[in-house]
């Protein structure tokens, strides 16, 4: 059976909203996803039912929390296929997660002098504390770089490799190209010189099926709020055997085993990353959106985006002056582009007042924008809530504004 996007459109309230009393058109996804009613429900039921702090209490509540709480966590396990949930650590995004690895596994794995390599389509979130950990340490940072297409150049990346080199940390999907990297092979590659990888998968985990058994990555680290689920959680998957020999990344309750002033032991993974209160209620929210997606089907939502993609690509093609960022092969519901020599910011002021919501500017990648030697792009990015109407409105409103702008 198809999808029904009509239905799947009153699963998102937001989506009703006008603005400017405009019917909104949202083409912001990459940035955030809205919450279908499921997920803000799931996240009101801790607070209006049973609100409690996990793994601390014997009472009632703080048991239903903490079974809620501990369930997601099987669940985020069995929906990228980690081999168990001790695998699984929550975070407050992408961005705590890669600063979880480059604290502790900073400590762990580096000496002054050792490589990372990392890419020049990377989001900022994926290399500054790459930057930090350069400066705590005197760690070297290598970049493979991004060809005309948008795509890494891999024979290069192969020519990266020295005897120094201790991680490689990678995006599987740009946030402005949409270009779906050859994780795979990069994971081989970097094997075959006994590397472990990390994986961004911010913005590929809610649109292909991850299986990080099958795809052999050490790390693959992402964030709830870009898969319609809520803001403020996030996960880092890592195998078990770089997890056991991590030093912990920050101190409080809950990460500890022992506690006394002549010396600390931790707890087992994954406590011994998630110090402190953790956000158990977006965790649970989580749970909710893994549900909704498994029961639209991750596979059929891909496709119903895929010829979303690619119906746009063909209406935006018509607009006088466009000129695309990126055109590789395999790509994600990410479109970057200009028009004439008109700033990104100009074009997007100019659709925000026709209700179209879009992103225009650097999206967190200057290192991107300074080899393609522009200050940024208006990037349009779909989700399978998004219509062809809507794509109509644009590329209308588009055609409109190149003709103020021109
Ligand atoms: N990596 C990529 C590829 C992203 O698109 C983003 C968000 N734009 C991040 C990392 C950072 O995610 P967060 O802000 O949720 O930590």
């Amino acid at each position: 059976m198809g999808l029904n996007i009509q239905e799947i459109r009153s699963d998102f309230p937001v989506l009703a909203e006008k603005v400017y009393g405009k019917p909104l058109v949202y083409f912001d996804n990459a940035a955030t996803t809205q919450k279908p009613v499921s997920v803000i429900q799931a996240e009101a039921d801790v607070y209006n039912h049973y609100n409690s702090n996990v793994h601390r209490g014997v009472h009632h509540l703080s048991n239903v929390c903490t079974q809620a709480f501990e369930d997601v966590r099987k669940k985020v396990a069995s929906f990228i296929h980690a081999a168990s949930s001790d695998e699984i650590i929550f975070t407050k995004g992408t961005t705590d997660s890669v600063n979880l690895l480059a604290g502790s596994l900073g400590d762990t794995l580096f000496s002054v002098g050792d490589e990372v390599i990392l890419s020049e389509m990377e989001h900022h979130s994926n290399i500054v504390p790459w930057q930090l950990l350069q400066k705590r340490k005197g760690i070297e940072i290598k970049v493979i770089p991004v060809t005309d297409e948008g795509e890494l150049d891999l024979d290069a990346f192969e020519k990266l490799f020295s005897a120094k080199t201790k991680l490689v940390s990678v995006t599987h999907i740009s946030n402005v190209l949409g270009t779906i990297n050859p994780i795979e092979k990069i994971i081989e590659t970097a094997h075959k010189h006994g590397v472990p990888v990390v994986i961004d998968g911010a913005q590929a985990v809610h649109h292909l099926p991850i299986d990080v058994q099958k795809l052999d990555c050490d790390f693959y680290v992402f964030s709830g709020h870009k898969m319609y689920g809520p803001t403020g959680v996030g996960v880092l998957y890592g195998k078990r055997k770089w997890l056991e020999i991590m030093e912990p990344y920050q101190g409080g309750g809950e990460m500890i085993d022992k506690v006394s002033f002549s010396g600390t032991t931790f707890n087992d993974i994954p406590y011994k990353f998630e110090a402190g209160t953790p956000n158990f209620a977006g965790v649970i929210a989580l749970g909710a959106a893994i549900d909704y997606l498994q029961e639209k089907g991750l596979s059929k939502l891909w496709e119903y985006e895929h010829s979303l993609f690619e119906y746009a690509v063909e209406k935006l093609k018509t607009v006088p002056n466009i000129h695309f960022i990126g055109k590789a092969k395999a790509r994600t519901s990410v479109i970057s582009f200009l028009i004439g020599t008109a700033h990104p910011f100009d074009v997007g002021t100019l659709l925000d007042k026709l209700g179209f919501a879009l992103r225009t500017g650097h999206h967190c990648a200057q290192p991107l924008m300074d080899r393609f030697g522009i200050p940024g792009t208006v990037r349009a990015s779909f989700a399978f809530y998004n219509t062809k109407e809507e794509i109509d409105r644009l590329v209308q409103a588009l055609g409109q504004i190149e003709g103020m702008l021109g």
